[in-house]
């Protein structure tokens, strides 16, 4: 630095209006954030500040400048980091999206016991202590037509529960058709390492006789165990075990036999005109002494895992110590109660689940809907991209029926100059939108299926495409 430049330098540290004065002229800002958060960015914006004036440069230090810079960082620090997004890519139940949407009477139910004391544990009958699961488990009982239930934060946890609590050091045969992944953070395996009993696995890959649990069962083995692959699905030339002869077999030694459903679906399905699934209930008629299951895929509640079946198995699950640090809160409690009320009539509740409402919309009716949408998309996108109306297939998602499809309608979008580029450009204009539409790319187009999008969201979707930077 020359001598000239190391006063100016100086000069600029004297002009340097003092962090106590910068305080006195933002009497607003502190009104509206408070002391300590305007003076701790104050103080960050300062020390950069001056930083800049020491390498040499000249940082616009006006007031006013400051001022603006305080209020940007604390109002981008006051913005939500979880918002809602509008789910276009086709997959119903998407995990990374939250899995289902609750229906508004499970959205009532949560706000009123949120902020407010409640009877959550408390007997209002005889003052005294109550159960935290009084609130639903007779609703779970008469849905899948269990003798108990209980539920706890998530299938994984109940199937992690189970086996603590029923074949702790002992042994479980699974076939090894069924030692599933689901979403790379869950492997049956793991989990059953984790409860602390020792997996024997049984059969072969694709398939399982029933003479292979046979052989597998001494004196050390804790239950029979079957896990419904509901990810993936083995073609060909498989075979696996009826879960009636199973039932059988475990019942001849003795032995709980426990179905981790997965998606836990309980309605008919095909008379709703989706892929057939058998429901809780009818697996529950087969012979299983416990199911398990998430309440937040096919039943269309909040994230929870149920388990239900025999009283006494169920008696010793609740008293295990590790139920405590797995149990529901109150507001999933009250969301869990309101969505397995709505199954009481199945008439209203395929009008009423978002879920089950979402995966029955027909493609003639998306269709439509694809192209009413279409010239309000193509005029905010031309003329760098052309959107046509296409039909393609649907996926209900989280490991329920992975191989079924459901026929649907999407907007295509593909950049007219071909470039994978421009297309990517758009998927990431379109996730920054104040309201982030997630679509799915698929053959050099990005597709927009419309299953998920309501007709209510229909303003929201396009008037922002204005704000789109083509
Ligand atoms: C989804 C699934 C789980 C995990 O359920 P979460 O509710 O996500 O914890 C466990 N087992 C099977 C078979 C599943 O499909």
């Amino acid at each position: 630095m020359t001598e000239q430049q190391i006063a100016a330098r100086d000069q600029r540290f004297r002009e340097l209006t003092s962090i106590d004065d910068l305080l006195r002229q933002m009497k607003v800002e502190l009104k509206r954030w408070g002391h300590e958060p305007v003076t701790s960015i104050l103080r960050d914006i300062m020390t950069q500040v001056r930083a800049d004036i020491s390498r040499g440069l000249t940082p616009d230090i006006s007031v006013a400048t400051i001022r603006q810079r305080v209020n940007q960082n604390l109002s981008a620090d006051d913005l939500p980091s979880l918002i809602p997004v509008l789910n276009l890519t086709g997959t119903v139940l998407h995990t990374n999206l939250g899995r289902a949407s609750l229906p508004a009477e499970a959205l009532a139910a949560i706000v009123t016991v949120a902020g407010s004391p409640t009877n959550l544990e408390f007997d209002l009958a005889t003052g005294k202590r109550g159960d935290r699961e009084s609130h639903v488990e007779s609703l779970i009982c008469k849905v899948t037509g269990a003798e108990a239930a209980t539920v706890v934060n998530n299938n994984a946890a109940a199937v992690l529960l189970v086996l603590n609590t029923l074949a702790l050091g002992r042994d479980v045969p699974v076939s090894r058709g069924e030692l599933v992944e689901i979403g790379g953070s869950f492997r049956i395996p793991e989990v059953m390492t984790r409860s602390g009993c020792t997996l024997v696995e049984v059969g072969a890959t694709n398939r399982t006789h029933l003479k292979d649990y046979r052989n597998a069962i001494t004196s050390t083995t804790a239950l029979l165990m079957k896990v419904h692959t509901s990810n993936y699905r083995v073609e060909g030339f498989t075979s696996v075990v009826d879960e009636s002869e199973l039932a059988a077999l475990a019942r001849e030694h003795e032995l709980p036999f426990v179905i981790d459903l997965g998606s836990g679906n309980l309605v008919n399905f095909s008379t709703l005109g989706l892929p057939d699934e058998p429901t809780a209930a009818q697996v529950l008629s087969k012979g299983a002494d416990l199911i398990t299951f998430s309440g937040d895929k096919l039943l269309g509640g909040p994230q929870a895992g149920l388990i239900a079946g025999r009283k006494d198995l169920i008696e010793a699950i609740k008293s295990n110590p590790l139920k405590r640090a797995l149990r529901l809160d109150k507001m999933t409690l009250a969301a869990l109660a309101e969505v397995l009320k709505l199954y009481r009539d199945p008439q209203r509740l395929v009008e009423h689940l978002p879920t089950l409402r979402l995966l029955t919309r027909t493609q003639l009716e998306i269709r439509a809907q694809a192209s009413s949408l279409l010239t309000a998309v193509q005029s905010a996108l031309s003329p760098r991209y052309e959107v046509t109306v296409n039909d393609c297939y649907s996926q209900i998602g989280s490991g329920s029926l992975p191989v079924e499809t459901i026929a649907s309608a999407a907007l295509r979008i593909a950049a007219c100059s071909g470039e994978d580029l421009d297309l990517r450009a758009l998927s990431d204009q379109l996730r920054k939108l104040a309201l982030p539409v997630i679509g799915r790319t698929h053959k050099n187009a990005l597709w927009l299926d419309l299953r998920c999008l309501e007709t209510e969201q229909h303003q929201a979707f396009t008037a922002q495409l204005d704000s789109l930077q083509l």
